[in-house]
């Protein structure tokens, strides 16, 4: 049987809440599939920080790298802060840490969720850059000031070619299952000299797939056509602060971020946790939507599978996304912000449930 060690951070407001939710799911694939799970569970949050002080460290990094990946529920409170002013986030902290490239954030129309756009057919993958770009100077010097401050656009040409393999290679395995193969870059190289270095080994990596057809346009422009034509995005690669953007922009177009999740990976690392936040306006109530958690926990299986060359973990990956949609398809199972009155619990309880029918299929 195989085992996987996975390190848990709930984090803040719902992030606990949909955890929960996820890891019973998990649970009842381990019999079912023939997998075993063993979970170490960590408290970093704004809370913990807000309590003691204490936040993640590289030391603590170093020691929850070792083990086969990371699930994250949610971090941050808008009123906690660092002594810069800003948040506590150790998903950053990771994605720096790790150098984790590219944050995958697919985004695909369930049946019967209501959509804001009349477009049918909408299935992307939203790729956001995660080590660099506008995040680049994260652990810049500077000096506290009232009338200064400066956050720093890099790019590099490795950071690049890692971010584009990847984007080619998932327009090629998402093709198997029917997507055309196509990589879209939204940049802004008419005016960040950053972006004419991305936008220059995006071409020469695009050569070197003559089989991935490709497209480009600023962001501007490309932010628009994701709401007027959304069907004419398969992948979507983008700036770390855009992408950030882009897929939310993205997320919104099919339901929102309840159902959005994400997968941020290098070769070696793989934390995965939901598209949002820890929603603190919405935690304790028991009515958060714990789908987008499920089904980052169903990319971490699909990761898990394709590492270890682990079928049982493939299997168990599609079987969640088909539960997830079977269960959604029922108007009762749908929580509030899809329109609905379900709990978080009623979710939990209605995808084990149609795991069954969808294993056995
Ligand atoms: P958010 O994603 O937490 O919430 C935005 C809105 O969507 C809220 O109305 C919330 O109730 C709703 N929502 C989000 N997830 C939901 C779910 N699963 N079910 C139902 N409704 C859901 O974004 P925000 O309000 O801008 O940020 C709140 C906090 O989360 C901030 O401290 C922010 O920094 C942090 N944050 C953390 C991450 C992360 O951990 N990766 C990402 C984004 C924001
Ligand atoms: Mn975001």
């Amino acid at each position: 049987m195989a085992k996987y060690q996975i390190e848990v951070i709930p984090g803040d407001g719902i992030g606990p809440e949909i955890t929960q939710a996820a890891i019973a799911v998990l649970d009842e694939c381990e019999a079912r599939y023939g997998l075993n799970f063993s979970y170490r569970f960590h408290d970093f949050s704004a809370d913990l920080y807000r309590r003691t002080g204490r936040k993640i460290t590289a030391e603590d990094m170093n020691e929850i790298g070792k083990s086969h990946a990371v699930l994250f529920g949610a971090m941050g409170l808008p009123d906690v802060r660092g002594p810069e002013g800003l948040e506590l986030g150790a998903q950053v902290e990771m994605r720096a840490h790790y150098e984790l490239t590219a944050s995958l954030r697919p985004v695909r129309r369930f049946p019967g969720i209501e959509t804001p756009v009349k477009a049918e057919n909408i299935d992307m993958l939203v790729i956001r850059e995660t080590s660099e770009g506008m995040f680049a100077g994260l652990h810049d010097q500077h000096e506290p000031s009232d009338t200064f401050a400066s956050d720093r656009m890099t790019i590099t040409r490795q950071g690049c070619e890692k971010l584009f393999d990847i984007a080619f290679s998932q327009a090629r395995a998402r093709r198997k299952r029917g997507t055309p193969g196509h990589v879209t870059l939204l940049h802004k190289s008419n005016a960040l000299r950053s972006n004419v270095l991305m936008e220059k080994v995006f071409d020469e990596v695009a050569a070197q797939h003559p089989d991935i057809e490709t497209a480009k346009y600023y962001i501007d422009l490309g932010s628009m056509y994701m709401v007027t034509n959304p069907e004419k995005f398969d992948v979507v690669v983008s700036e770390n602060i855009f992408g950030d953007i882009l897929s939310e922009i993205a997320a919104g177009l099919v339901g929102g971020l309840g159902i959005a999740p994400s997968a941020d990976v290098s070769m070696t690392h793989g934390v995965f946790q939901p598209s949002h936040g820890s929603a603190p306006d919405i935690a304790g109530q028991g009515i958060a939507n714990p789908t987008a958690m499920m089904l980052s926990a169903a990319m971490m299986l699909e990761w898990l599978g394709e590492r270890h060359d682990d079928e049982h973990c493939t299997k168990a990956a599609h079987d969640i996304q088909a539960a997830v949609e079977k269960a959604l398809a029922d108007e009762s199972t749908r929580t509030r912000d899809l329109g609905g009155t379900a709990g978080t619990q009623d979710v939990v309880d209605a995808v084990i449930n149609a795991l069954t029918t969808v294993a056995a299929a």
